[in-house]
């Protein structure tokens, strides 16, 4: 038989080389030379899914009416709870028809919002460091990511004055995200308010992404991109349930806002996928339905975390960025390592396992994140064996 080459396509190999092999690899060295493993590098919350979210689930998986093909836009029932939490959470109202639009986990939808709305060689306006799939997404759909730094200088949001004329010009989208993913930086709505004024005198369609929205400290509840005034006529926000309800593991998130975005995420949809699991979204229902008691918790545990890690990594002489919401901790390297040679670091002397901040586009060099994804006695352990080491490169 005659063989030929298989071949991926290129857009597949020109990936960005997948960082975290590497750190897996030191990893798998590190478990086999006995070492106890604190993992740090995880965002994927440790804590279970709260227990009534689980129960109906059990209910509504016998229910035969669910074991058919969900549609693709999602249960009214559950874009009706969206609209009805949105109001509740933003005092922002949503036409449950036409402004949200359930989605198979927020991922979903930020991977396939650039098919729908980017044409091949357009500019999409992309955060670094960020998450990984603005860009990815981007480049499938064959649109040129132009990367915009957030720096601690400005707060970790960008200078959007700093973005060229003929850039703006050519822009078709742009991703923001906070609170921010790795670095939590939050943003207040006067910064979304400049935002609305940049993509309508440039005509750039907003893409916001508010994984994060409900996991906030201290009292300090984030805002959504949709109360700014205009901002329902530029761009959509993703939501998602995974971090504030502890369901990564169950792919349910939504989108809301600009009608035409969502309709035209719809046909993407419409064409690729079939829907969320309608016992899913009865268990998302719920979620939603639980009022801030199910979520409560679930803060205080990692606000309480937040303060182990926090104060004692700046009290064996970290710089660390102030932490009010989401669940990152982003940590300046000391001097004489780079983000990879800290990691690797940590990883060999302590058993700690991070971030390196490169991963997450070449803004983030100089820096390590660290998550709250784990219980606070191993935070307070993890802190104890840096101590011990020492910062010294
Ligand atoms: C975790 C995360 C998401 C999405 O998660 P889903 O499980 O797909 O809803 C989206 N954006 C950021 C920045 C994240 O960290």
């Amino acid at each position: 038989m005659a063989e030929f080459p298989i071949e991926p396509a290129d857009r597949i190999k020109t990936l960005p080389p997948y960082l975290f092999a590497a750190i897996d690899e030191m990893k798998k060295k590190a478990i086999a030379r006995g070492m106890d493993i604190i993992n740090l590098g995880i965002g994927d919350p440790d804590l279970p899914t709260p227990a009534p979210i689980v129960e109906r689930m059990r209910q509504e998986v016998g229910n035969p009416k669910h074991h058919q093909y969900p549609s693709y836009e999602g249960m009214l029932t559950f874009r009706q709870a969206v609209a009805t939490w949105y109001q509740r959470r933003f005092g922002v109202s949503l036409d449950d028809g036409t402004e949200v639009l359930t989605l198979i986990g927020s991922k979903e939808g930020i991977g396939h919002v650039p098919l729908a709305m980017v044409n091949s060689g357009d500019i999409v306006l992309v955060p670094t460091p960020g998450y990984p799939v603005y860009p990815v997404g981007t480049g499938f759909a064959g649109g040129v990511s132009y990367m915009m730094p957030l720096t601690k200088a400005n707060h970790y949001l960008p200078d959007l004055a700093a973005i060229p004329a003929d850039v703006a010009r050519k822009a078709k989208l742009m991703f923001l995200n906070y609170p921010n993913n790795p670095t939590s930086a939050t943003a207040g709505k006067e910064f979304f308010k400049r935002v609305v004024d940049f993509a309508q005198e440039h005509r750039v369609i907003v893409c916001h992404d508010a994984a994060y929205s409900e996991i906030y400290y201290d009292g300090r509840r984030p805002a959504s991109f949709l109360e700014a005034d205009g901002a329902k006529e530029v761009g959509v926000e993703f939501h998602s349930l995974s971090k504030t309800f502890n369901m990564t593991g169950w792919r349910i998130g939504f989108a809301v806002g600009n009608t035409q975005v969502l309709a035209a995420l719809g046909k993407v949809k419409s064409n690729l996928d079939s829907g969320v699991f309608q016992a899913v979204q009865e268990a998302g229902i719920t979620a939603l339905q639980s009022g801030e008691a199910l979520v409560d918790g679930i803060r205080s545990i990692y606000q309480e975390r937040r303060d182990v890690l926090l104060t004692g990594l700046k009290r064996i002489g970290l710089e660390v960025e102030p932490l009010h919401a989401a669940f990152y901790v982003w940590i300046t390297v000391p001097k004489g390592f780079t983000s990879a040679s800290f990691t690797a670091y940590l990883l060999e002397k302590t058993g700690i396992v991070t971030t390196p901040g490169n991963g997450f586009g070449d803004a983030g060099e100089g820096y390590i994140r660290m998550t709250l994804c784990t219980n606070k006695e191993r935070l307070a352990e993890a802190v104890e064996r840096i101590e011990k080491v020492g910062l010294n490169a």
